[in-house]
């Protein structure tokens, strides 16, 4: 069992804090924040830039293109940050780290407080990584310009498991990776749209059809979307029988 925990914070280190305040604002988030479930602090780095241009990146050591972040503005922040807040893992969001799933927001989901380096340019000067760093997370393989976008999926996909945050318990339980598969498919009014219609079963208000139903089909479109997923699954002997039938050609 995971443990029951209520209260989270999140620390986002940035140079471009607004767009992140804003979209933290918004919706289930803003509202997680609101119901003191969580809470967010965005800061800018410039904040801890010493000079008076308020810099925060310099060329490289070796030459070649690009900028790169400082190593002071960077360590003031995450050691001001650290002070109070001990516990806390610090992340640096590269597309050369631990790619991000949900087994891994589950994991970080056990921390009180998570501090999120955002990278721009080239990234971060070495030795933020060697000494400040416990962790560096990957939104997937492939480069954006900067680790905002990959801090707010690291955020959200934490925010929406504390509890009391999703309205609905069940859809935690139920929805996809929770069960080593993708989630069944959805249907809502109207019956029919253009002639496609919702599928009989769901009709009926049988729920042990309707469960059944769901199961297969989970197991269906994991068959089909991502076959990979079903390697590392223990299966049911039920599950096992309907798997083999897809693999038969109909
Ligand atoms: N030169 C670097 C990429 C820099 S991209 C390299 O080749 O590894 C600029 C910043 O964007 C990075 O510092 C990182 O914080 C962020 N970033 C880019 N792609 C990312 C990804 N897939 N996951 C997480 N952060 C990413």
């Amino acid at each position: 069992m995971e443990e029951e925990k209520n209260f989270m914070r999140f620390d986002i280190l940035t140079i471009f804090p607004e767009p992140l305040r804003e979209y933290l604002k918004s919706s289930l988030l803003g509202r997680a924040e609101a119901n003191d479930l969580v809470e967010f602090h965005v800061h800018q780095v410039r904040d801890w830039a010493s000079d008076k241009h308020r810099r925060v990146d310099d060329v490289l050591y070796g030459g070649g293109e690009g900028m790169v972040m400082k190593v002071e503005p960077l360590v003031a922040a995450i050691e001001e940050i650290r002070e109070k807040y001990r516990k806390g893992r610090v992340i640096y969001m590269s597309p050369q780290g631990r790619p991000l799933t949900q087994e891994l927001v589950q994991e970080l989901g056990q921390y009180d407080e998570i501090l999120l380096i955002c990278g721009r340019y080239e990234g971060v000067d070495e030795r933020v990584l060697n000494g400040w760093v416990d962790e560096e997370i990957s939104l997937g393989d492939f480069v954006l310009c900067g680790g905002e976008i990959p801090a707010l999926a690291v955020t959200e996909a934490i925010t929406r498991r504390i509890p009391g945050v999703v309205g609905k318990e069940g859809s935690l339980v139920e929805e996809t990776f929770s069960q080593g598969l993708v989630e069944y498919p959805h249907f809502t009014r109207p019956r029919e749209f253009r002639g496609m219609e919702v599928p009989e079963v769901l009709l009926n208000g049988n729920h042990a059809e309707i469960e059944r139903w769901r199961r297969q089909e989970a197991l269906r479109r994991t068959f089909f979307k991502r076959p990979d997923l079903l390697e590392k699954l223990e299966l049911k002997e039920e599950d096992r029988k309907f798997l083999a039938s897809l693999e038969r050609p109909r």
